[in-house]
């Protein structure tokens, strides 16, 4: 048996020792979900509902064990962590209401009635990040059962100690056996048989814009379905009359959370020059007040990068960028990274044009509206963003020309779980969350029924 060691950011010690799924067990999990999708797509609606809230429900009683998971695999601030742990009971909860309101339509035709059905797409691949394991796990499981399917989730190969124990707390919720299955192993050996198996109709993923694009190449093979959630270097854009306590305030949540491994980043901060000095002032004054450490103390803000890996890639972009100010961070172990602030760059720079992941946010003033708008698109992402402003109408005008999926109005927030999320441009492809997560896990069926009989 291949085993694969965990290692905790905040320690560099083991955590946990997990199996490693073979690539030859695959064929036979696929056809296993098969068979039990079958028979969950012909339960009773309000059975299936039932069991999704019971989902909900085991999240909820375990969510201070989910939580600490969460804070010692990722680093998250364990906060944040039961935050997101009760945000993926919420999905649950919400998509616990879908399997008796999958309606179809009828459509006025000649000769007959036309009516259409949401049919589920059979056994479905999921592909997860390492940044909010438990919660895109959530995004993508509740959503896709709710639409009849078997789910097959393979997350990232750092992170899978939520989404093991999230399978397990579906099953004593009373989730039939083989309808969700958790496949541990990198990108390149399971997640890519996944991608290429014919058995599954649909791959879900979530992750950077580079392995996006290798998805959507492979699926293309057998025609499988797919929705991208994929990589940002989303833009704040904060005019001269914004709040600026706030647009400092929301700037930080918005870049630093999670340690900024967060694909909405605002990771570029356009500032209208007339605002740039106090906006710098109070930017600094924010920074220096983050709490930086242990992911599992409750005063803790920001925890270490996920890995090794993570911190030196942060660091390579940094070392060669101008670094206004930094707040602090551990001496180590663990992969430690400041909350740093870059300025002055250019827009060209490769700091304020690729996705760092890190907490490492670009200020980049600007003087017209016109401007803002054309830089903060001047990028092959479009993912989120942020417009600080007291005037109402430019507000609106502002976000309806940004080319991103998920604006916020003088917020910082991207997510709500019952409103659309996804990105434009290389930022992704289809849209989670909200009522349109359904159409993403069934297909549209016609039936013709003719009444021109004898
Ligand atoms: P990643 O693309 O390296 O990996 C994501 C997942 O894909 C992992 O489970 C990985 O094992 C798997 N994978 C890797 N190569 C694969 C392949 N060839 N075939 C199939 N699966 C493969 O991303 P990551 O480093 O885990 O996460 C960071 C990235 O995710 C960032 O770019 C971030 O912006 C993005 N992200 C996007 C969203 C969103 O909703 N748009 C949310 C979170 C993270």
């Amino acid at each position: 048996m291949t085993t694969l060691d965990l290692i905790e950011p905040a320690t560099e010690k083991v955590l946990n020792t997990v199996a490693v799924t073979e690539p030859t067990e695959l064929d036979d999990i696929v056809s296993r979900a098969a068979l039990a999708q079958q028979r969950w797509a012909a339960q009773r609606p309000e059975d299936r509902a039932h069991v999704l809230a019971a989902v909900a429900r085991e999240i909820e009683e375990n969510l201070e064990d989910l939580a600490r998971i969460e804070a010692r695999n990722v680093g998250m601030p364990i906060n944040d962590a039961r935050g997101a742990v009760a945000g993926a009971a919420s999905t649950f909860r919400y998509y616990s209401a879908a399997p008796e309101r999958l309606l179809g339509q009828t459509i006025p035709v000649a000769g007959g009635v036309d009516m259409t059905f949401r049919e589920p797409i059979g056994v479905v691949g999921l592909i997860t990040p390492w940044n909010f394991p438990l919660t895109i796990a959530s995004w993508k499981v509740a959503p896709a059962l709710a639409a009849g399917n078997a789910v097959l989730l393979k997350p990232a190969e750092l992170t899978p100690l939520s989404t093991l124990r999230l399978a397990e707390l579906a099953r004593r919720a009373g989730l039939p056996e083989d309808l969700f299955h958790v496949l541990v192993g990198s990108g390149t050996t399971i997640g890519r048989r996944m991608v290429e198996h014919p058995g599954i109709g649909k791959i879900a993923f979530t992750g950077s814009t580079a392995v996006g694009k290798d998805i959507a190449r492979r699926a293309a093979e057998n025609i499988t379905r797919v929705t991208l959630e994929l990589g940002g270097k989303s833009a704040s854009i904060v005019f001269a009359d914004a709040d600026l306590d706030a647009a400092a305030q929301g700037l930080a949540g918005g870049v630093f959370g999670n340690s900024g491994q967060d694909c909405c980043a605002r990771s570029r901060v356009f500032v209208q020059r007339a605002a740039l000095e106090p906006f710098l002032e109070k930017l600094h004054a924010v920074v220096d007040d983050i709490v930086v450490g242990d992911p599992l103390a409750e005063d803790t803000q920001m925890g270490p990068l996920v890995s090794a890996n993570q911190a030196a890639r942060v660091q390579d972009y940094v070392q060669d960028a101008p670094v206004l100010f930094q707040g602090s961070a551990p001496a180590g172990p663990g992969f430690w990274f400041p909350p740093t602030v870059l300025y002055p760059l250019d827009d060209d720079h490769r700091a304020a044009r690729e996705e760092i992941f890190g907490p490492v946010v670009a200020v980049l003033p600007f003087d017209t509206e016109d401007e803002a708008v054309a830089r903060a698109n001047g990028t092959v992402y479009g993912l989120a963003g942020s417009i600080w402003t007291a005037n109402a109408a430019r507000s609106l005008r502002v976000a309806r020309q940004v080319a991103a999926g998920a604006l916020a109005i003088n917020s910082y927030t991207s997510v709500r779980i019952t409103t659309p999320f996804g990105g434009f441009k290389q930022s992704g492809l289809g849209r989670e969350l909200g009522p349109d997560a359904l159409d993403a896990y069934t297909e549209v069926k016609n039936v013709f029924f003719n009444t021109v009989g004898p």
